[in-house]
């Protein structure tokens, strides 16, 4: 599995080098925002899932590709939960061995509870677990977690971790519309908040194509709601500008699927981005992508977004049909995707 990637333009870490050490999509968490469709199934299991050498290999081929000032953050970050993978410690401790750009994590903070993940992320120089709800029921309904995963697990979690760690700790909070940009459910995750003392609190908005058809960023009121009650260590993250390296991928297929896996995108951004390719060799590449079942197009916000086919965003099609422009067809729902629909439902 190729598991380093970038570096791309990061929203809080300038040009970031990706390091991606699951599958797609490995997570203890369904967040109804993932840009990464459903976790089907999720799983709470911590294990090897890529060999750690294969990895740490990859991340010092990369390094040494790149000139000094082209890489800004080194950033273990990807198709899940990184937590999950056991050897997290060593890796961290290995890059760091290897290199002095400042390394980031950016996790969900479900494990944080437990002593050998709060040990294996002691190294990193920024961890950035997410808070998008200061009560139970709002995060099971908005991060839908493993039941091993509960709300006040990732609370003590945040909060022993913060007592231990020297390096900066940056909460992320993901606003939904109706969900967790109200009064109440604010005055929560600030009451929350105070209880951690993270160095900063990031106010993130859906840019990227939810699992959820439904879910919606807030309106302005209830962005400035957010920023007025979390306080002022708040601040508004914008969707980063800036360019995408992706000069370690030999083919167009493996750059276009390297990105899409891990950030959907829309054609123009593709174009954009691989510069490498003309246009219509990505338009026809992503056609034929779409036709052999590796790609789809995903419609949120009114916006057509490539992502890959594992992806599981059960609306959609996955066909060259779908492409931006033509008729769309609808994947068929399967069994997976039915079993989740009957659970979701208590049925
Ligand atoms: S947003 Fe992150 S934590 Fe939530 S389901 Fe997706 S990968 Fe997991």
């Amino acid at each position: 599995m190729k598991c380093v990637f970038g570096p791309v333009p990061s929203r809080r870490l300038g040009q970031s080098l990706g390091i991606d050490t699951i599958p797609l999509k490995t997570c203890n968490w369904n967040c109804v925002y993932c840009q990464l469709g459903r976790t089907v199934p999720l799983t709470n299991e911590r294990r090897e899932y890529v060999p750690r050498y294969d990895i740490l290999t990859q991340v010092k081929e990369a390094l040494v590709r790149h000139a000094p000032g082209e890489i800004d953050w080194v950033t273990f970050v990807g198709s899940g939960e990184p937590t999950l993978h056991s050897g997290l410690g060593w890796l961290i401790s290995k890059v760091k061995e290897t290199t002095d750009l400042p390394l980031a994590v950016i996790s969900n903070g479900s494990l944080l509870y437990l002593p050998e993940v709060r040990r294996a992320l002691a190294l990193a120089d920024v961890v950035m677990p997410s808070l998008d709800a200061g009560s139970a029921d709002l995060y099971r309904q908005i991060n839908r977690p493993h039941p091993e995963t509960t709300f006040d697990r990732l609370v003590d979690g945040l909060i022993a971790f913060r007592q231990a760690y020297q390096g900066k700790l940056w909460v992320e909070v993901m606003l939904v519309r109706g969900l967790n940009d109200g009064q109440e459910a604010l005055q929560d995750i600030a009451g929350v908040l105070r209880r951690v003392r993270p160095d900063e609190v990031h106010i993130n908005l859906p840019t990227r194509p939810p699992a959820e058809t439904w879910v919606q960023p807030p309106d302005a009121e209830g962005l400035m709601r957010a920023s007025a009650i979390i306080g002022d260590i708040a601040k508004v993250v914008h969707p980063a500008q800036g360019t995408y390296d992706l000069g370690g991928n030999d083919s167009v297929v493996e750059a276009i699927m390297g990105i899409i896996t891990r950030h959907p995108m829309r054609q123009e951004e593709l174009e954009r981005t691989l510069t490498h390719w003309a246009p219509e060799t990505i338009t026809e590449v992503l056609a034929e992508l779409a036709a052999g079942g590796q790609a789809q197009v995903v419609e949120r916000f009114g916006t057509c977004f490539w992502s890959a086919v594992a992806a599981r965003y059960p609306d959609e099609a996955h066909s060259a049909a779908s492409a931006p422009g033509q008729p769309r067809r609808r994947r068929p729902i399967d069994k997976k995707d039915t079993e989740y629909e009957q659970k979701q439902s208590g049925g």
